[in-house]
């Protein structure tokens, strides 16, 4: 069991498997970068599973793939299988734009993937490309549709923005309660990566705004990840994810790596270890030690603040969001 100094049991790892993207969003990777990493430098996906199984050994029972967008690296499939078939008990997820789901769904499924948070942040074709900065809403529909037919559960995840998006805050939770999918709120994080001006709104606002159309309650001892949860009169539960409340980070039970096989302990905090050479040079122990002292070194909190935000240098399509 990996126990951080803060007594938090850390059992989640998110594994980016490339910084590329299909999209631009604008307040994720508004511009392609200067350059990406060269394929060398990128871990393969023997390399991530060497990794991944010494952390499952060490007590990791949740996996979440990312990226980047992860279905544009080839083959995801197989590292999929490789995790599933080690460890059947892992709980495999996979977050993504969606687009490139019509076709993949049913074989990631196949391969051990069980769940998938599909990011959607509009239902206008002109906002949608707007914020992703290409014509896509068609595509990830279909994505998501495919998704839910493989049998994946599916929730999708939406980052609201101040007069871009705003206006949709109702109709992106009826579109995910008539696909019977939990809908996560996202509030912004603010990264120099983003394009300028773009502003987020808090959950306080996403929640006052919801409460005109639904009633709803809190459920509380209850969490989803980092997501509180509410409850409609219905009974359709939904969730908001924080990153700026103080008690965000209480319960962070997870870890981020790379493409290149950083380690991090934390998305707020530059830091990382990079694992890469113990991994091929075949050196577990090394590799293991480096794990442990990530987990050791995990801060207590992040440092985004409403009211003095802080703006992370971190790139979120390298972390893995
Ligand atoms: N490309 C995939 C996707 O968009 O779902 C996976 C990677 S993306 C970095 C993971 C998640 O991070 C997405 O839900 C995305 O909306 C979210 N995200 C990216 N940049 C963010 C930011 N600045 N603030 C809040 N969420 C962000
Ligand atoms: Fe790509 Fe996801 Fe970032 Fe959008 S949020 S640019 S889809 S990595």
């Amino acid at each position: 069991m990996l126990i951080d100094s803060f007594n938090r049991e850390v059992n989640y790892l998110r594994v980016s498997v490339t910084e590329r993207c299909n999209f631009r969003c604008r307040y994720c990777m508004a511009e392609k970068p200067f350059s990406w990493v060269p394929k060398e430098n990128l871990l393969s996906y023997e390399e991530l599973f060497s990794f991944i199984k010494i952390s499952i050994d060490s007590g990791i029972r949740k996996i979440r793939i990312t990226g980047g967008e992860p279905t544009t690296r080839e083959n995801l499939d197989e590292l999929i299988a490789m995790i599933h078939t080690y460890a059947p008990e892992v709980d495999i997820g996979l977050t993504t734009n969606g687009f490139l789901l019509p076709a993949m769904a049913q074989k990631l499924k196949r391969a051990g993937l069980k769940r998938v948070n599909i990011s959607l942040d509009s239902l206008e074709k002109e906002t949608l490309h707007y914020i992703a900065q290409k014509d896509v809403l068609e595509s990830v529909l279909k994505g998501i549709d495919a998704a839910i037919d493989a049998g994946l559960s599916v929730k999708i995840n939406s980052v609201i923005l101040r007069g871009i998006n705003d206006h949709e805050i109702g109709s992106l939770f009826e579109y995910a309660q008539n696909i019977g999918a939990q809908i996560r709120y996202i509030e912004y994080m603010e990264n120099i990566h983003a394009s300028d001006g773009i502003k987020g709104l808090a959950s306080f606002e996403i929640l006052s705004e919801l409460s005109k159309t639904h009633s709803f309650s809190r459920i509380v001892n209850e969490k989803s990840g980092p997501a509180n949860l509410y409850e409609t009169s219905k009974g359709y539960r939904f969730g908001t994810i924080e990153p700026h409340r103080h008690d965000f980070c209480a319960t962070c039970d997870r870890l981020r790596l790379s493409a290149e096989g950083d380690l991090i302990g934390c998305l707020y905090f530059e830091g990382a270890k990079n694992i890469k050479e113990a991994i091929r040079n075949g050196d577990t122990q090394e590799a293991y030690k480096m794990l442990a002292e990530v987990v050791d070194n995990k801060p207590e909190k992040n440092l985004w603040g409403i009211e003095n935000v802080e703006i992370s240098s971190r790139a979120f399509y390298r972390t893995g969001g």
